[in-house]
């Protein structure tokens, strides 16, 4: 019996190639692609471990989970790390990162996450590349939560490693990811005695056997539905435009500020300054007393549909995520969301005032 996920005919190396150059083009790119076969922790860390070793001095900016993660890497690597943490509901500044780059002089490697989902902060990265740039280190972007969100544009803004992932609001698959890499970057992995080589964490191994071979034969099995579910986002995105798709992100997040802001009883955007807050998604505070997991459970058993979560790890006690990207990117899904916390608070002895969040998310998107 025939499947349609199923009995595919074989993907080409040049389907596979043809996929690198779309995914080039939504970057802006004209930096080698290489797309990753695995969800976007495997470019992360074959980023990091390719580039980092014992010589290496490395600024690590944590601005949420995913930068804690980072400093772990750099340092098995054997690389020396100066974190620089800032509150979870800030942005780190260019300013903050020229500091810290005057204070060790010797630094050849930063790491930053463009937008944190888990955090729903954005850092300012153009800026910060002009920063870097003018230090001459090394720069690797995780831009997993921002590609499709917001602009990521690794050649404008200097970034020499950009890891993006598909899942969030390209709305497309999680088990597939990609990274883009300058000449700088790959010069670095090839003096790197350390970087893997015939290891899967291995982004040498792809430039050497696919990209300096012209892309004709792929090293291994491509992950078929993967990377067709890849194109068929893509294609997506083109189809909307990207410009379109990423003003719609916008638009959910500054509605869903605004309708968190008049629906009231108590629960407050959680980074404080709108400019900080990441279109992917929003972080909202619950009120001292209220858990936000149990919020968000209330509120799931409502509609389980909606795009809620509560924070990870300590966070939730206190953060909800409204992870409003891909598809989810929608006023429905944006008011829902308000309506259903909005019940779930009532339910909690705390009066909100879901009429009100609508007509602020009406008048902050306007149909
Ligand atoms: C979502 C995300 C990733 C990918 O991690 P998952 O655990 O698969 O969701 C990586 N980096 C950032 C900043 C993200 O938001």
């Amino acid at each position: 019996m025939s499947h349609p996920l199923l009995d595919l005919a074989p993907l080409s190396a040049d389907r596979f190639a043809s996929i690198e150059a779309r995914v080039a083009r939504l970057l802006d790119t004209a930096q080698d692609v290489v797309i990753t076969q695995g969800e976007a922790l495997l470019p992360l860390e074959g980023a990091i471990r390719g580039t980092a070793g014992p010589g290496t001095v490395a600024l690590n900016v944590i601005t949420g989970p995913y930068g804690q993660t980072f400093g772990d890497w750099l340092r098995d690597c054997g690389a020396t790390v100066h974190d620089l943490a800032v509150p979870f509901h800030t942005a780190v500044t260019a300013d903050r990162i020229a500091e810290a780059l005057a204070e060790h002089p010797e630094t050849d490697f930063v790491s930053l996450v463009h937008a944190e989902a888990a955090t729903g902060n954005t850092n300012p990265v153009a800026e910060i590349g002009e920063v870097v740039k003018a230090h001459g280190a090394l720069f690797y972007l995780d831009a997993v939560a921002s590609v499709g969100a917001e602009p990521v544009l690794p050649d404008a803004w200097g970034v020499d490693l950009c890891v993006i992932g598909a899942q969030k609001a390209m709305g497309g698959p999680a088990g597939v990811s990609a990274v883009s890499v300058s000449e700088r970057a790959w010069a670095r992995m090839a003096a790197n005695p350390r970087a893997p080589r015939r290891s899967y964490l291995s982004l040498l191994d792809w430039k050497e056997r696919w990209i300096d071979g012209g892309r004709k034969a792929l090293l291994h099995a491509p992950a078929q539905l993967e990377m067709l579910a890849l194109e068929a986002c893509v294609e997506r995105i083109e189809a909307e435009g990207l410009e379109t798709v990423m003003a719609r992100h916008a638009s959910a997040a500054a509605a869903t500020r605004a309708g968190v802001l008049a629906l009231g009883g108590g629960l407050e955007p959680y980074v404080h300054r709108a400019r900080e807050a990441a279109p992917v998604a929003t972080t909202l505070r619950t009120p001292a007393g209220v858990d936000a997991a149990e919020l968000v459970a209330r509120a799931l058993r409502a509609d389980p549909a909606l795009p809620l979560a509560a924070g990870g790890g300590a966070l939730a006690r206190e953060m909800i995520r409204v992870n409003h990207y891909g598809p989810l990117a929608t006023r429905e899904a944006v008011r829902g969301s308000l309506a259903a916390l909005g019940a779930a608070l009532a339910e909690q002895g705390r009066p909100a005032d879901p009429d009100a969040a609508s007509r602020a998310v009406e008048e902050t998107w306007p149909a």
